[in-house]
């Protein structure tokens, strides 16, 4: 999935970063980015970003808390304001009761789960992740030493796992399973019925631990209703740990905040990994999280209905051409298409569309449209396409896309 790390005659890295590199997603993302600079007409539907900003209350919260001070080191793992921020916000979207020292903040989501791999993997142990899935959890538990162990979720059963494959999954060396809903990439969610099979697994297994990635909770469409494990299931509440961030929600990719409520044991093993790392988040990040958390919320709604209103262009709009089918995603601002239709095409040049890997390659090159293959995420032959982007981009990609697998033959 990734390409290997660089080597040179001087440089030697380590042994840990041997199965991992920069991802494919960066690759096209900067490869699209340079067409761009050269002047190339190129349309980017890679960002896994809002393309709104950070409201403007949250902008003067931080602002107010730099002019008065809070400039300085904080808390280890988050302020107490922002932790009574976090555990309010877990008792009014998800009913979870947690304590104080119970919640984490975090420099993201993505440094909450390298804490909480770094504080719990040892060499050699599992971590199950169904794919397709965020190439970022493999890649972190290879990197503290771990072993991911990916189990393919068909796009028959929308991309979820079934508790047949995770029973299948299961050794003695499992030590968490993964599961992200909304899904970044394939945008499938998990309902509660849907749930419950995987966690009536669980239960039968009371070595592993339940990592779930919730970060795109509030990106859901049409009568979808989110629910979290640790809320379904209080008796996994001891072995779940339950991440989630401000980035999407509140369009603060850039601020770095992310947090998560689980069993006080891991949350202290996991500051002390932070300890040795970033010390704290940024002090003023944390205040404007606070704003975020505790403030309005009903530009949330206003934000989910545009995303909405572009995921059923993109999804209409895909569907509308040959050779391409592509799901309804309950959630997140992905879409994830099937191109299983043009594999084995042929492109005027005389290319073999042998991969989704090369149609992508295909799209850019020809109509400059930058899609993710599948395969990046683990699933192929799929492409995912970020409707972050505006409606006019929107349509102008999709007929860009139209025009070029029309050409196939
Ligand atoms: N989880 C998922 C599923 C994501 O897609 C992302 C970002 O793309 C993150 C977590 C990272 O969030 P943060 O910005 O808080 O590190």
């Amino acid at each position: 999935m990734n390409a290997p790390v660089h080597t040179s005659s001087l440089f030697r890295p380590a042994n840990r970063l041997s199965a991992i590199g920069v991802s494919e997603i960066l690759k096209i993302s900067g490869l699209a980015a340079e067409m761009k600079r050269q002047g190339q007409d190129v349309i980017i539907l890679g960002a896994g970003e809002p393309d709104f900003d950070t409201p403007e209350p949250i902008k003067d919260a931080a602002e107010r808390a730099m002019r008065a001070g809070a400039t300085k080191y904080t808390a280890l793992d988050g302020a107490p304001e922002l932790k009574a921020a976090v555990r309010a916000k877990f008792k009014r979207d998800n009913g979870l009761d947690f304590t104080q020292d119970e919640i984490t903040v975090s420099a993201g989501a993505k440094q909450v789960l390298f804490n909480a791999m770094m504080a719990t993997i040892n060499p050699g142990d599992e971590v199950i992740i169904p794919t397709p899935f965020w190439v970022t959890y493999a890649d972190i538990v290879q990197i503290t030493g771990g072993v991911p162990v990916l189990v393919p979720c068909s796009e028959t059963n929308g991309f979820r796992l079934s508790a047949e494959d995770l029973e299948r999954a299961i050794t003695p060396r499992t030590r968490w399973v993964m599961l992200n809903s909304p899904s970044n990439p394939s945008g499938a969610a998990y309902s509660e019925g849907q749930y419950r099979p995987i966690l009536d697994v669980l239960l039968e297994h009371p070595h592993v631990w339940l990592m779930v990635d919730d970060m795109y909770e509030h990106i859901v469409y049409d009568d979808f209703r989110f629910v979290t494990p640790a809320a379904i299931e209080p008796a996994l509440r001891a072995r779940t740990l339950t991440v989630n961030g401000v980035s999407k929600a509140y369009a603060m990719t850039g601020w770095r905040i992310g947090y998560a409520g689980g069993p006080n044991a891991l949350i202290r093993a996991m500051a002390v990994v932070q300890s040795q790392s970033t010390s704290c988040p940024s002090s003023v990040s944390q205040a404007a999280a606070v704003e975020a958390l505790n403030g309005p919320q009903d530009f949330i709604r206003d934000r989910r209905r545009s995303f909405q209103e572009r995921r059923d262009l993109v999804v209409g709009a895909l569907n509308r051409i040959d050779g391409i089918t592509c799901r309804v995603p309950e959630g997140a601002f992905y879409t994830f298409a099937s191109c299983a239709g043009l594999i084995g095409k042929t492109t005027p040049e005389g290319q073999v569309i042998e991969s989704d890997t090369v149609f992508a390659q295909y799209l850019l090159r020809t109509v400059g449209v930058a899609v993710v293959p599948g395969s990046a995420f683990g699933l192929a032959p799929y492409f995912r396409i970020s409707y972050a982007t505006s409606i006019v981009e929107i349509e102008e990609a999709c007929q860009r896309i139209a025009g070029a697998a029309a050409q196939l033959s």
